[in-house]
């Protein structure tokens, strides 16, 4: 019978089309569907929403604020789950999915079936390409799900290229997809060469070996100073100050660096990453791939993504507020500035479509805030291990029911509750009971209870999105809001707070309108709406919430 139907359907829609004179043209219309010739995404590792105002007028006019004044600015884009790190950020912004479905769960975690603490883009089936070492034993095989890049090579029948840059294999791997025809990473160290994996490809193509041999990595083996005359850095705090790490071999964190001197106390060429020339590099290699791969050259659309990685580094070691972090933005904006110039010559003004977002914003050093009165401190890690163990010998009278603890998610040993025949749920609850007793933790839940629960707002959404039910662990635990597992210097983060969550979200280019809300955004509505945009399959575990009102 429904078949019958839909024959009938399909005859009179064939009748009617067939007596429209327009059929023929529509046709062919729609085979001109217009589309960007290229799509660059590019992450900045890192990048709060505010280093886009509280930097604002130390920006020229070719960078951030190009993007800004031409594209549209989504100023309230916001992480939708935790834990907020680069894999999951990375994996999040190109699936359209959350760690719920992606099932890139952390930057590393406990895989409970191996049995052992696994990489999220590890992969010991491959082998390196470019170096002699292990670092591109690497693939995108533990992310479960689609990238709008991988549909777009579905339905072009792989016509449309897509290649992923980065310093670091996560933040080039995972955007990419699982259907790239290259990621292409940073080994520093005593290389400093783009490396990437047997997944792709067994030799490097030529141009990346070219590009490899120009010396154009050491040359950054130079001083980094401040770009502009460090009085005029008025947005940031004093360059000397307890509250930053630097670098080994210089007693205090303050320009300027000579990277050349620095390089030689056993970090090598490793020093630039944690430079903004780590971002330079990128940006010239990204550009080297757009010319020698002909990206942005043919009917078909390709799809580039760049994470610049060094800001993430930087803010790592000298913090949110420092001098450091100014300047590494200040020469961002120059590196944008030189990409934005070259694909208008290379691809066309309006024939490509760019966004630019972030994997995770980061937190204030908390010892800074303490000084200033806000509430902030640090969790000892080790030490709450080895209180939580005590309090399970106590209560249930074994040792070792913990197997691991990470990324604020607590592995029970399941074989030995099991063979002990100990009740898992009643170790669970205790555990989730003894937790919140501890000063520097918030919150803690079951896994029962995150995998059960519907939650549409609030830290329980975030923490329902990030929970993964074959991957993630039994408890779950929210530290309280500035705490960090962290040392007394630096930034890092992981929450589910506004520092980490709101990220900016600037589209710029070809299909898209000009202007900003504060409309909330989630990270996950980038992908639906760049396949919208290509009139592609969403990516397959993506959420279907398509930005229609950026959308030409
Ligand atoms: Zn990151
Ligand atoms: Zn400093
Ligand atoms: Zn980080």
């Amino acid at each position: 019978m429904r078949k019958l139907i839909y024959l009938i359907v399909l005859f009179s829609f064939s009748s009617k089309a067939s007596n429209l004179n327009s059929y023929s043209t529509s046709v062919t219309d729609t085979l001109k569907l217009p589309k960007p010739k290229l799509v660059i995404g590019i992450v900045v590792d890192q990048m709060r929403y505010d280093y886009l105002t509280r930097f604002y007028n130390k920006y020229g006019e070719g960078g951030f604020k190009k993007l800004m004044a031409e594209g549209f600015n989504c100023k309230n884009n916001h992480y939708n789950y935790v834990p907020t790190y680069t894999g999951p950020g990375h994996a999040s912004i190109f699936t359209g999915a959350t760690p719920k479905t992606h099932a890139i769960i952390g930057n590393n975690w406990h895989d409970k079936y191996l049995n052992e603490y696994v990489y999220c883009a590890g992969d010991e089936n491959v082998n390196s390409v470019g170096t002699k070492n292990k670092a591109g034993k690497m693939s995108p095989s533990r992310m479960k799900t689609t990238t709008f890049g991988d549909e777009n090579r579905l339905f072009t029948q792989f016509k449309g290229k897509t290649i992923g840059v980065s310093l670091k294999d996560r933040g080039a791997i995972l955007p990419a997809g699982h259907t790239a025809n290259a990621a292409y990473w940073f080994y520093g160290r005593n290389e400093g060469l783009f490396i990437s994996s047997s997944y792709y490809f067994d030799v490097l193509p030529e141009w990346v070996n070219k590009f490899n041999a120009s010396g154009k990595v050491t040359n950054y083996l130079k001083t980094w100073d401040t770009y502009y005359d460090i009085n005029t850095y008025t947005e940031s705090g004093s360059d000397l100050n307890s509250f930053e790490s630097g670098f080994s071999g210089k007693s205090n964190a303050t320009f300027p660096y000579d990277l050349k001197s620095l390089s030689g106390n056993g970090s090598n060429v490793d020093i630039i990453k944690s430079t903004p020339f780590g971002n330079s590099i990128v940006a010239d290699f990204a550009m080297e791939a757009i010319a020698n791969e002909q990206l942005g050259q043919d009917d078909f659309t390709d799809v580039l993504t760049v994470s610049f990685s060094s800001t993430d580094y930087i803010g790592h070691n000298f913090g949110v507020n420092s001098k450091e972090v100014e300047d590494t933005y200040i020469r961002l904006d120059k590196d944008l500035e030189r990409l934005l110039n070259y694909l208008d010559k290379a691809v066309g003004k309006d024939k490509y479509t760019l966004f630019l977002t972030s994997d995770h914003g980061a937190i204030n050093v908390p010892n800074y805030l303490k000084s200033k009165k806000i509430p902030a401190g640090y969790i000892d890690d080790d030490n709450l291990k080895k209180q939580l163990n005590q309090f399970l010998i106590d209560k249930f009278s074994y040792s070792g029911l913990i197997t691991n603890i990470s990324n604020e998610q607590v592995f029970l040993d399941r074989k030995t509750i099991l063979a002990h025949g100990l009740d898992f749920e009643a170790i669970q609850s205790a555990l989730v009971e003894e937790l919140v007793t501890f000063d520097f933790i918030y919150k803690s839940y079951s896994a029962k209870s995150i995998k059960n629960g519907s939650f549409t707002n609030n830290l329980e959404y975030l923490l329902q999105n990030g929970y993964n039910q074959k991957y993630s662990g039994d408890v779950i635990y929210v530290p309280q809001p500035n705490y960090i597992s962290y040392g007394p210097t630096g930034s890092t983060h992981g929450s589910a707070l506004n520092y980490d969550t709101h990220v900016p979200l600037l589209f710029y280019g070809f299909g898209i309108k000009q202007g900003n809300t504060f409309q909330k955004t989630e990270i996950t509505d980038i992908a639906p709406t760049i396949s919208a945009l290509l009139g592609i399959s969403f990516p397959n575990g993506s959420s279907n919430n398509v930005l229609d009102f950026i959308l030409e």
